[in-house]
């Protein structure tokens, strides 16, 4: 099924938005003028790592991913609407910025530690809006 994605709004603006494939997510950093680390969210009111104030002027976008540190079977919806049971895995989407987010594999056996991850957009039941979940890079598998 594939479903029309730019029809719809992120559930989190401030956080994320479609990517230009119309399928992965950007996701939305404050670049500090400072020391240039980046920090999430965005609109946080100073630099994660050094505390410069940062402003809507540092905002910018990367593709959003990262490299997936660990994760845990959800046996309850962590997001209403979420199938269970569902994944949950810490991403380090930037340096030194780690995020939990939902891993949109079916099965942990799927999953290593260290594995890179991309956002992807994924439609929400409401029918108006679309979340995010983490899917590794490599979906094909490929492990030896
Ligand atoms: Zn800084």
């Amino acid at each position: 099924m594939t479903q029309d994605l730019t029809t719809l709004q992120p559930l989190r603006p401030t956080l994320y938005r479609l990517a230009a494939d119309g399928r992965s997510l950007d996701f939305l950093f404050a670049q500090c003028p400072h020391c240039q680390a980046l920090s999430f969210p965005a609109n946080a009111p100073g630099c994660m790592h050094c505390g410069h104030p940062v402003d809507a002027s540092a905002q910018v976008t990367r593709p959003g991913g990262g490299t997936l540190l660990e994760y845990v079977t959800l046996h309850v919806a962590m997001v209403p609407g979420l199938p269970t049971p569902s994944i949950a895995g810490d991403i380090r989407i930037a340096e030194q910025v780690v995020e939990e987010g939902v891993i949109g594999v079916t099965d942990e056996s799927l999953l290593a530690p260290g594995m890179a991850m991309r956002a992807m957009a994924v439609p929400l039941a409401s029918g108006e809006h679309y979340g995010c979940q983490f899917v590794p890079v490599d979906a094909s598998g490929g492990r030896s």
